[in-house]
């Protein structure tokens, strides 16, 4: 009998599986050729004069122009934000709570336009605008809402009440989950806010301004002012707020705090990070191979908490590595709006830059680079998913942030390694931790010097639960009862 060639054991993962295409509907959003700043409840154009144009990255087309606020209009939006603070404040919370848990029910109502809006302004996949942002962002406002009319039971024995007018400044990876993440426990509390959204994904931030219209919030309490750093830093010298909270970059948030030094004015940060995402021999590894990968190219690695080092147990080295890149090869990568796509575009050509330069630099310190083979569209930004093995705990690309679809490998033995390489960082804003041993998970939490630790998961986020930073990632938390902290004060 000649031998019988056996089934193979397994199917070749590779990106030729092939799907059609499946196209999000991109008209059910239509942005208006130009949007004017919303102060006091209404769209006014800028005293600047000037105007910007935001574009879709994944196809560098124009998608709407939108106003670049200046001192003048800053202090506008400030003056309305404290005028509407002298009724908010002192209105029902159960009434306060209304507003909210409306503002929620029209996000949901919305979520499938806004989610378009997300992904054409900013880059990201439709399933994770669809699945993530959008459930999140909705999500935010009625947790928060429910906490509007029980301050004081928050705070048993202390008297709760609001600050004034809070100044908040988000960045543009996640444009309407911070928005919701700053607005709605500020709101909740009793403030006023002036926000400022990233330059280049202005654009669901004015859909909201629309939002607020329709949920009937009064006018005055929230305001938004578009544009660029320069607008968030006249938004920062404004006299009148009584607190910042900012999510971005290290370097601003440090140039922020240098502002306010001396200043009445409350501050909270939420900066960078660069989380290890520890794997442990015992752990189930598939599962781990896609929490690695959710961890890394969720949101093209543009996510201040990525697992963008993965500390692996050395036994366990090369199988995990041999399976994370034939994961990776069945990433597919390309239009945000196609309901099948993974990893979608580079938020801008300067970001591209900056993480092209250190992937580089990666190179020429000696790692090894790997990426699967996959075409990239020829417009717009993108970038490949990359691993690097063979890192060195010296190397930038195992030390700065990248902010994209980059994930540095090394090594450890014992759990002390593990927690002692994971802790070599400025940084300290999440972390994971894959073992079968609960004791473990724990063991490594209370040694793990970061705000977050997820066990046996990454990136899972809920509006209940605490998230903030150790170190340069900044102080304060956002989310949870410890959200509602740094927008109150205490009689
Ligand atoms: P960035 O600091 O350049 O910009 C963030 C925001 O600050 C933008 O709206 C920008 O216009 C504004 N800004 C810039 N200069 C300013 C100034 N001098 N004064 C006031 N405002 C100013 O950061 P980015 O490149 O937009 O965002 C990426 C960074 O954000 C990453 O480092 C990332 O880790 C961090 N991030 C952190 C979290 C978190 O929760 N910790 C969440 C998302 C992003």
């Amino acid at each position: 009998m000649g031998a019988v060639e056996k089934p193979r054991a397994e199917v070749a993962a590779t990106a030729a599986w092939d799907y059609a295409p499946a196209p999000e509907a991109r008209d059910i959003v239509s942005f208006e050729r130009r949007y004017g700043l919303f102060i006091g409840g209404e769209q006014v154009a800028p005293r600047s004069r000037s105007w910007f144009t935001t574009i879709s990255p994944s196809t560098e087309e124009p998608l709407a122009e939108v106003a670049q606020g200046g001192q003048k209009d800053v202090a506008l939006a400030v003056d309305a934000a404290r005028e509407a603070f002298r009724t908010w404040s002192r209105r029902k919370p159960s009434e306060r709570a209304k507003v909210l848990f409306r503002i929620a029910r029209i996000l949901q109502e919305r979520a499938r336009e806004l989610a378009v809006a997300e992904s054409l302004d900013g880059g990201k996949p439709i399933k994770e605008s669809r699945d993530v942002d959008l459930p999140l962002a909705a999500a935010h406002f009625f947790y928060y809402a429910g906490w509007a009319d029980k301050l004081e039971y928050a705070f048993p024995g202390r008297r709760p009440r609001p600050l004034g007018v809070a100044a908040q400044i988000v960045p543009w990876n996640f444009p309407l989950l911070m928005l919701a993440w700053k607005i709605a426990p500020a709101l909740a509390c009793g403030n006023t806010v002036v926000l400022k959204p990233a330059e280049t994904t202005p654009l669901t931030a004015m859909l909201f301004a629309d939002v607020c219209r329709q949920a009937e919030v009064p006018p005055g309490v929230v305001n938004i002012v578009t544009g660029d750093g320069s607008t968030g830093a006249y938004l920062v010298r404004e006299q009148g707020i009584d607190k910042v909270a900012f999510t971005g970059s290290t370097d601003v948030g440090k140039a922020i705090q240098r502002e306010l030094a001396g200043r009445e004015v409350s501050l909270t940060l939420e900066l960078g990070g660069k989380a290890a995402n520890i794997v442990f021999d015992d752990c189930a590894l598939d599962q781990a191979v896609e929490g690695i990968v959710n961890g890394i190219y969720f949101n093209q690695g543009h996510v201040c908490c990525a697992g963008s080092r993965l500390l692996v147990q050395e036994s366990i080295h090369d199988q995990l590595v041999r399976k994370l890149k034939r994961r990776m090869a069945t990433l597919r990568v390309g239009d945000p709006l196609d309901k099948n796509t993974d990893v979608g575009a580079i938020n801008s050509s300067a970001q591209l830059e900056r993480i092209a330069e250190l992937v580089q630099s990666g190179v020429e310190e000696g790692a090894e680079l790997y990426q699967p083979p996959c075409r990239l569209p020829e417009k717009g930004w993108w970038f490949a998913p990359t691993v690097f093995t063979n890192v060195a705990q010296s190397h930038r690309i195992a030390q700065e942030e990248i902010f994209g679809p980059v994930l540095s490998v090394l090594t450890f033995r014992t759990p002390d390694e593990a927690v002692e390489k994971a802790n070599n960082t400025m940084y300290g804003l999440s972390a994971g931790v894959w073992t079968e041993k609960g004791s473990r998970i724990l063991w490594m939490a209370e040694r793990l010097r970061s705000g977050v630790v997820w066990g046996n998961t990454f990136n899972r986020f809920d509006p209940s639960s605490p998230f903030g930073g150790y170190k340069e990632s900044g102080f304060g938390r956002e989310g949870g009862r410890h959200g509602l902290e740094p927008y109150l004060r205490f009689e």
